[in-house]
């Protein structure tokens, strides 16, 4: 069976050398565009590619606003800070995530409140979330989500959405709604993808994207805030050092950041996006072929959930069991053909062991079992 998917998985790539899980592809514009850049001599925080990609991802996504900052991770802290979550404050998220989701939350010395995934999204649970909520939590007079036990407020929601499938959002927003929680998004892996026809990242107050060299399109590093006008307009202000505008003063009127992206990375980023259409096609038509090809076998491929639309960023099986997924890890990567296990769950991680959480047999269960496989785009042709 192993034997098989690496043939398979080098017949989709044409070749005999070793395969990455996702690498970048550079077919586009890039070089004219990054060397436009240099000539121009505005390579920094301030350019014309910038905004041009601002713009171009506001209108690829369909919100009214999108802020370009450095990374994904800052874009997160940003969000966080925009939805005002407080030090001491609690944000919600999934324990099947990238640490950058929870690191965000620790940058705002907020701490994360950890309920199980669905199977079926391997995003945050609307259900695990109610009924954590129903036990520990209340709302008190002012309008804020506290718990039973310590008052403590939970500030905020932020799902991630896993490997590009959306999280169950419906659900989730009326959760949200009931219990005055902010959703914020992380949607650095589900550019273009869809639930029930909107783009992910427009569902909460702010959505956040990541274009480091992994994802389905890069800067090089590079993140943004999906947002209305008015947010995008105090997350501009406080990812560019808040400095009020004037002709020559330097003022500020808050303590700012400096994660303005830079315009030599949105120049990669324009020339990316070019693409973007063509690399979604790519990665859809090889998330049939493993479909298919995993018909008959035991392994479950990740597929994307009823009335979504996924990017298909990293395919993905579901082993039988932890035995058969080590077995798949060591003739896979033995033979020279890149996969990798899911991310070791949050609470694992020495700094999050004793954060509060709800149970979380789901992403236990998942964690045991997820193989990722290789997703880079097809070969042109191929
Ligand atoms: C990539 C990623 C981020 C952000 O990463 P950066 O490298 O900081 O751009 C955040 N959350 C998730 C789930 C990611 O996969």
């Amino acid at each position: 069976m192993f034997d098989s998917l690496v043939r398979f998985v080098r017949e989709q790539y044409g070749t005999n050398e070793y395969i990455p899980l996702h690498a970048p592809v550079f077919r586009g514009r890039e070089r004219e565009l990054v060397l436009d850049t240099i000539d121009s001599t505005f390579v920094s925080s301030v350019g014309a590619y910038v905004d041009q990609f601002e713009k171009d991802i506001a209108a690829f996504t369909g919100v009214p606003r999108a802020v370009a900052v450095m990374n994904g991770t800052a874009a997160l802290h940003a969000a966080l800070k925009l939805a005002e979550v407080k030090p001491g404050d609690l944000v919600v998220t999934q324990s099947l995530t990238f640490v950058a989701t929870c690191n965000a939350i620790s940058y705002c010395n907020a701490e994360p409140l950890f309920v199980d995934v669905d199977r079926h999204t391997l995003g945050l649970s609307p259900s695990a979330l109610e009924a954590w909520l129903d036990e520990h939590a209340f709302i008190d007079d002012h309008g804020n989500c506290l718990t039973l036990a310590e008052h403590r407020r939970i500030r905020a929601c932020l799902p991630m959405h896993t490997f590009g499938h959306p999280v169950d959002l419906d659900a989730l927003i009326s959760v949200c709604d009931r219990w005055h929680l902010v959703l914020i998004e992380d949607a650095a892996e589900s550019l273009g993808s869809y639930y029930k026809g909107r783009h992910t990242g427009g569902f909460g107050k702010i959505g956040v994207l990541s274009f480091n060299g992994n994802k389905i399109m890069t800067t090089g590093g590079g993140g943004m805030l999906l947002t209305d006008e008015q947010t995008g307009k105090r997350a501009k202000h406080l990812t560019t050092t808040a400095k009020i505008p004037h002709p020559y003063e330097f003022v500020h009127d808050e303590v700012g950041y400096n994660y303005r992206m830079p315009n030599l990375n949105a120049a990669l980023g324009c020339a990316q996006l070019e693409q973007l259409p063509t690399f979604l096609d790519s990665k859809r038509t090889l998330a049939m072929r493993y479909i298919q090809f995993f018909k008959n076998a035991d392994l479950q491929p990740i597929v994307e959930p009823d009335g979504c639309h996924s990017n298909y960023w990293l395919n993905g099986v579901i082993c039988r069991d932890k035995v058969q997924r080590d077995a798949l890890l060591k003739a896979t990567n033995d033979a020279g053909v890149m996969t990798r296990p899911v991310w070791t769950l949050m609470t694992r991680l020495p700094f999050y062991t004793h954060a509060l959480q709800g149970p979380l047999s789901n992403a236990k269960w998942l964690e045991d079992r997820v193989v990722n496989l290789p997703s880079s785009v097809l070969p042109a042709g191929a």
